[in-house]
């Protein structure tokens, strides 16, 4: 999840170094931790050191690695992919990093970026696999610590199974078209039976497994994922939809949903953005319901990435009727819903033990005609109401509650942009929610609460709504005064 600037200054790469020479210059600590970080590829090591001590000369013994054991001189990095200035004395070092750079050699200097041409990173090794792990120099704590707990996440057998895959890769790419079906291949492989059978220790099934699996090449069925985006935060979003936006062939998503969220679907998927924002549709709901059955006939693997929870005011309803008519499979992974994200921000309970024991969801947008619909008469008893789409109709929303009897002191908590970091919070009573709607300064979505309960709220890092009221009041006011 990146940040939407932070730009790196350092970018990994990995380097062929089989059968290449290394140089390493020095002979203490420092040069012994670098030939054992390169001493885990299989790069050829030349270790220059007048004075290697006991350690360095143990270990050069042990890995094979050839000794210079004369004074440093530029000729002996001649040859090298790279260098590494370790000697621990800060001239030489230069002069090494010097000496490097004149050659066209990359060279790293322990201890001082301002002299290297690249950085070593914390690293995890399953051969063939590597994760490596950067900060620029920042924070090689933080890089070591991150080393711990990746290492711990990843099976010991990840290299077998990286080295069973790169034996199949030549028939797998025979037998199986490029795009879906090989990716939905490499998917099972990587999660099923050879998996399972590699991380056994049973290296002979696994590959019958995968040769099974290659051949059973079933033709590609399309598949469509509801899933709920969350209000916005992208730490919000849940871990099965993380994994299915990865998966995704295509990603059909809404205005709401934001743009770090849809970046986290693989690079090649196709995004399809379909609009839906208030007064800009891009595509109505019967060409959306279309644009599903096609791609799921297809064969496609579809997330269609909606904002909060997708049973919530998000038209699912109709598109899984669509879905379920054309007999292609869907499934629908729940999110975050507004509401729940707005209460989160105001510390509101939504529930309040004697207080309020009931929940309505609902739009506002039912208001219009003589009778008020049921919720209204459920908020008059005590339930906690959270309008969507609510700004537009808030005072029709709370002309209409008062009218039926609900007190125009009930407390009220709106939030714009809510989980996100440019949210704003309000507070004030039913009879202030009407000057939302002449506010000029809310651009995000809204979510509006009302309800005895939410006078449990914190109101410390919230605007009054009433401020703005009085102010338009104030400002009619003068304006009918003046001649
Ligand atoms: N399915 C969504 C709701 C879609 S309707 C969900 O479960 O949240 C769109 C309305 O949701 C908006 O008009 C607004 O009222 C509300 N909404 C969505 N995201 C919001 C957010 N981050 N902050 C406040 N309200 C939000």
């Amino acid at each position: 999840m990146p940040q939407a600037n932070a730009k790196l200054n350092a970018f990994p790469v990995f380097v062929r170094v089989e059968g290449e020479a290394v140089a390493i210059v020095g002979g203490g600590d420092e040069a012994l931790a670098k030939a054992r970080l390169i001493g885990q590829s299989s790069a050829v090591l030349r270790i220059i050191a007048e004075n290697a001590e006991p350690e360095l000369l143990a270990f050069i013994g042990q890995s094979g690695a050839s000794h210079v054991a004369a004074a440093y001189d530029a000729s002996q990095l001649e040859g090298a992919v790279m260098v590494f200035a370790a000697s621990g004395d800060e001239a030489l070092d230069r002069r090494v990093a010097a000496d490097a750079r004149e050659l066209g050699i990359p060279v790293n200097a322990v201890d001082r970026p301002e002299l290297c041409d690249f950085f070593t990173p914390a690293l995890v090794n399953r051969a063939p696999v590597a994760i490596a792990i950067g900060t620029e120099g920042a924070g090689p704590v933080l890089a070591q610590m991150l080393r711990g707990r990746i290492d711990q996440m990843l099976s010991p057998s990840l290299g077998s199974l990286a080295t069973l895959a790169a034996s199949l890769r030549g028939a797998a790419e025979k037998l199986l078209p490029k795009g879906n079906a090989r990716r939905r291949f490499w998917n099972s492989f990587f999660e099923g039976a050879p998996a399972h059978a590699v991380e056994a220790g049973q290296l002979s099934q696994a590959h019958d497994a995968a040769v099974d699996l290659l051949l059973s090449n079933a033709p590609a069925s399309g598949h469509i994922a509801l899933v709920g985006a969350g209000p916005g935060a992208e730490d919000l979003l849940t871990l099965r939809a993380h994994r299915l936006l990865m998966e995704a062939d295509v990603i059909v998503h809404d205005a709401l949903v934001p743009e770090t969220i849809v970046a986290m679907g693989r690079r090649d998927a196709e995004r399809l953005p379909v609009g839906k924002r208030k007064g800009c549709h891009t595509k109505s709901q019967a060409e959306i319901n279309a644009l599903l059955v096609e791609l799921g006939r297809q064969g496609k693997r579809v997330v269609r990435l909606k904002s909060g929870d997708p049973l919530v005011f998000g038209r699912a309803g109709e598109e899984m009727a669509a879905l379920r008519d054309a007999g292609i499979a869907y499934e629908v992974v729940p999110g975050v819903t507004a509401a729940f994200a707005a209460a989160a921000d105001f510390e509101l309970p939504l529930t309040l033990r004697g207080v309020s024991s009931s929940m309505v969801f609902t739009t506002g947008h039912d208001l219009k005609g003589n009778s008020l619909p049921d919720w209204a008469k459920l908020a008059i008893s005590g339930a906690t109401v959270a309008v969507y789409m609510g700004r537009s109709v808030a005072a029709e929303v709370a002309g209409r509650l008062i009218e039926a009897g609900l007190s125009p002191d009930t407390a009220v908590a709106v939030v714009e942009n809510a989980s996100l970091t440019n949210r704003r919070r309000f507070h004030g009573t039913l009879a202030d929610l009407p000057s939302l709607e002449a506010r000029g300064d809310l651009s995000g979505p809204v979510m509006t609460i009302i309800g005895d309960a939410v006078a449990g709220a914190n109101f410390e890092r919230s605007e009054p709504l009433a401020a703005h009221r009085n102010e338009g009041a104030v400002k009619a006011a003068a304006e009918k005064v003046q001649p």
